[in-house]
């Protein structure tokens, strides 16, 4: 049992209707990248790692990409939806477009909101950017999938900017089924 869902009067009904899935938080994380400002955006060390070489190789193409955010802690996820909430927001409203603490990717030190010079951040039209273009085609070998796309089962609004990181090492689903293809 999840007290912040209590406190924030989200129902259990309401998490499983959506199939939503815990997310835990993670305990290892690193500096994945420093704002200008000087914010930290942390993720566990696979993650960042694997960041460093996708934005290096987007660099190398002309494309910049930089996080917006990145791990965010179930209490500082609890905040987010009690701010909307305070602010006349529905459950139902502030579900489409924000997860439950304790369900977030962010959680889990593995997700990134991704932005691009001249693109406003956390808006629908970065898919209309090159970065975006660079990412569908590039990201997967570097492990990074596309959580949100239009449609997704979880009832989240499209979200082209978060990206999560899965472990896939390069040379490893990809590779094998090419492997396979061509066996
Ligand atoms: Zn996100």
């Amino acid at each position: 049992m999840n007290p912040h869902l209590n406190a924030l009067a989200i129902s259990e009904e309401s998490i499983a209707a959506r199939g939503l899935r815990a997310c835990k938080e993670a305990t290892e994380l690193e500096s994945a990248e420093i704002e200008l400002d000087g914010r930290d955006h942390l993720l566990i060390p696979s993650a960042a790692e694997a960041w460093r070489r996708l934005k290096a190789a987007a660099l190398a193409d002309g494309i910049t990409l930089f996080i917006v955010s990145a791990f965010r802690s179930v209490d500082r996820q609890a905040e987010i939806v009690r701010r909307k909430l305070d602010s006349g927001m529905s459950t139902e409203a502030i579900l489409a477009i924000c997860a439950p603490p304790g369900f977030s990717e962010h959680h889990t030190g593995r997700a990134v909101d991704l932005s691009t010079p001249g693109s406003q951040p956390l808006e629908a039209e970065f898919d209309q950017t090159a970065a975006y273009a660079w990412l569908q085609t590039n990201a997967g070998r570097f492990g990074y999938r596309l959580s949100y796309p239009v449609g997704n089962p979880w009832g989240y609004q499209y979200e082209p900017w978060h990206w999560c990181f899965h472990d896939a090492q390069p040379g490893s689903a990809a590779d094998a089924r090419e492997v396979q293809r061509h066996a």
